[in-house]
């Protein structure tokens, strides 16, 4: 089958030419660098299935133009679908697929990362010595061990990453609307009401997917009941958390240190190099300038075993909608629930 590939970069084009080798019947995987978007759309014509990335805009628009151009799969190579308009996915009989589970080592393991960076300053120290200023002002961190860690979420990732911290000596609490077994089950962890794990943690990170309910959910509010000083980690996704409401809990110190891997308008920066460009976004420009604030750019997925997992999927997935299999990974427009009149 014709796939139209977006967002592509070299590693994306390794990792999927291997899956589809691998696969019986390879599919014929055409790659474009372009995100897909209404404009975009286009280039998709005559393609029966698209495959796209986080930042893809798979909205209404661009649905449209692709159903348009004979396109009937939707195969996201990544977990979120956030950016995918399902109901007009519906509406178009356009059937959608992700990626459910690969390697949740991959991100939770990054979490991780990204609190020892913090805390250790790592960042620093890595230049100060590559300097060679070997002063160690300014680089004090505090022992994990026994330290409080909230844990938004704990589905796949958010369970492994209660597992590394459990690892470090750390108390847990976990808030989930679907407590996980196993995250009980892990010593020293218990389930509390956001606003206690908000008001009780030292480390908050958060692991749940980005829904239309839970939009800021980290903001002015949420922020003033948390601990002074706290850490705060995302590696879920960017609008989760009010950027401009987190900037004014850094400057107050509220917000001690802020790890993020995912940021609210990183569709314009994040995947390209734009080393020689002046960047026109002016709470990403604020936010990188502060010293206790580290930002990576949606790299959490990216390792060897996640995007052998994310690429073998999403073939497998493609493969299926071919030759008319149960999508096993189809995702759904959430049933409505009848209301009484
Ligand atoms: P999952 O579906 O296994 O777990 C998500 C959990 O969040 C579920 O248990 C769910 O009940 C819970 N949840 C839903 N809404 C919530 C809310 N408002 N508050 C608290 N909990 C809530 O998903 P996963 O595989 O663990 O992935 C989690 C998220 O991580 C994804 O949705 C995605 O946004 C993000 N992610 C980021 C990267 C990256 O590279 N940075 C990679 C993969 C996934």
């Amino acid at each position: 089958m014709k796939v139209a590939v977006f967002s592509t970069e070299p590693y994306d084009r390794k990792f999927l030419d291997a899956a589809n080798a691998a696969a019986g019947s390879p599919h014929e995987l055409v790659y474009f660098d372009v995100r897909l978007e209404p404009k975009t759309a286009l280039l998709a014509a005559g393609f029966p299935a698209v495959c796209v990335f986080v930042n893809d805009d798979v909205s209404a628009d661009t649905l449209r133009a692709l159903a348009n151009g004979g396109t009937c799969l939707v195969a996201l190579r990544c977990t979120g679908y956030n950016n995918v308009d399902l109901e007009v996915a519906a509406e178009l009989d356009m059937k959608v697929v992700r990626v459910v589970a690969y390697s949740p080592y991959s991100v939770a393991e990054h979490a991780a990362g990204l609190i020892q960076m913090l805390n250790r300053k790592l960042y620093r120290a890595y230049s100060r010595v590559r300097d060679d200023n070997f002063s160690l002002n300014g680089l004090l961190g505090f022992d994990l061990h026994g330290k409080t860690v909230g844990v938004v979420g704990t589905g796949k990732i958010g369970v492994i990453f209660a597992q590394i911290m459990h690892g470090f000596g750390c108390h847990l609490l976990g808030y989930d609307p679907y407590p996980s077994p196993k995250f009980e089950a892990l010593e020293d962890a218990r389930y509390v009401d956001l606003p206690d794990l908000l008001a009780q943690s030292d480390i908050i990170s958060l692991h749940c997917p980005l829904t239309p309910e839970n939009h800021h959910l980290i903001n002015a509010t949420t922020i003033a009941q948390m601990k002074d000083g706290v850490m705060l980690i995302n590696t879920s996704r960017g609008k989760l958390i009010d950027t401009k409401a987190a900037i004014a809990g850094i400057k107050s110190g509220k917000i001690g240190y802020l790890g993020i891997d995912v940021y609210e308008e990183e569709e314009e920066l994040f995947f390209r190099d734009l080393s020689d460009t002046v960047i026109q976004d002016d709470t990403f420009q604020l936010l990188q300038s502060f010293p206790n604030v580290v930002v990576t750019a949606h790299q959490a997925f990216f390792t060897r075993e996640a995007l052998n997992d994310i690429t073998t999927t999403t073939i497998t997935s493609i493969s299926d909608f071919e030759q008319g299999n149960p999508l096993k990974d189809e995702v759904k427009l959430p049933q409505k629930v009848a209301t009484p009149a």
